[in-house]
């Protein structure tokens, strides 16, 4: 199995795919060592003409990795979003604050919203 021969044919195969869209890749077919080619999300080996799993070990980790980043961001996008509207509504109640205490404490407590909003804006 593994003494398998690339074959002519096999050759003529892979320009086609190329000429088709396929996508040459950095991999080689287990049993063969021919290149793979990925067509339509599917990595094949045109000599054994066969389909091909590969582990891309690598890619997936960065992947992973990504996504895991634009979670963060999410989140900090809906934290900021809130802290800004939190922002806003202090101001609200500030301008209609009755008495010198109430726009103390809310001050303070604008203060604090605004250094939040200041840190997690930071990278
Ligand atoms: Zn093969």
């Amino acid at each position: 199995m593994s003494n398998k021969k690339i074959s002519e044919d096999s050759i003529i195969d892979a320009a086609q795919l190329l000429r088709k869209g396929a996508k040459m890749l950095s991999y080689y077919c287990p049993e063969c060592k021919f290149p793979l080619f990925e067509a339509d999300n599917k990595i094949f080996c045109p000599n054994c003409e066969r389909e091909v799993k590969i582990e891309k070990k690598a890619e997936i980790a960065v992947d992973s990795g990504e996504k895991e980043r634009e979670k963060i961001d999410e989140k900090f996008r809906l934290l900021d979003e809130k802290l800004q509207s939190a922002i806003s509504k202090v101001c609200d109640l500030i301008l209609n604050a009755s008495s010198a205490e109430e726009v103390r404490i809310l001050s303070e407590s604008l203060e604090k919203l605004v250094s939040i909003l200041e840190k997690i804006k930071k990278p």
